[in-house]
């Protein structure tokens, strides 16, 4: 099932992936990572939302367009937990901005299958149907539409 929002600014799309990521973290982990495709045309707000994302996994660090960067990976704190010390909680988060990848191959090489099959790792794709081929099924999506200049339809699986 997909829940769509409208936000009428870039503060209520960081709202919004803070409190997704805040559900995220009360799901149980699987036995693979958990992966979010972000998708959408440049500038619909896609690392925008992966800000307030990050926020609500109490990463302190500032997320930004991974223009040259291709993966970023940020420690989540214990203290990000409902139930702290949980020997079962995420323990990283991944950013990754596919834009310029032309084939999965070039991923594989960056060490992708390990980071992909930790279930303590949570791993956010913007432009994820560069790599499609090598994700796993059961992803969660995140669609992002430009409605006008500050508007923005957001489209999120429910997890
Ligand atoms: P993407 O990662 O999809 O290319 P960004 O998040 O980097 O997009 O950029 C979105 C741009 O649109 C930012 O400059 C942001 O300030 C602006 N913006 C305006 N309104 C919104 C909104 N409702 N949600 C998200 N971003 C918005
Ligand atoms: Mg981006």
């Amino acid at each position: 099932m997909k829940l769509k929002h409208i936000t009428d600014n870039s503060f209520q799309t960081k709202k919004l992936g803070e409190s997704f990521a805040k559900k995220i973290l009360r799901t149980q982990l699987k036995n693979k990572a958990q992966v979010l495709e972000l998708i959408g045309d440049l500038g619909s707000g896609k690392t925008t939302f992966l800000q307030g994302f990050a926020k609500g996994l109490g990463i302190k660090d500032k997320i930004l367009s991974p223009t040259f960067v291709i993966m970023k990976k940020f420690k989540i704190s214990r203290n990000s937990h409902k139930s702290r010390n949980s020997p079962k909680a995420f323990r990283a988060f991944y950013h990754i901005d596919c834009y310029r990848i032309k084939k999965p191959k070039e991923f594989l090489d960056l060490g992708f299958k390990e980071i992909i099959s930790n279930p303590k790792n949570i791993i956010a794709i913007e432009w994820s149907d560069q790599i499609k081929k090598i994700l796993p099924k059961n992803t969660l999506i995140i669609k992002f539409d430009f409605i006008d200049e500050n508007k923005r339809k957001i489209e999120i699986d429910s997890c």
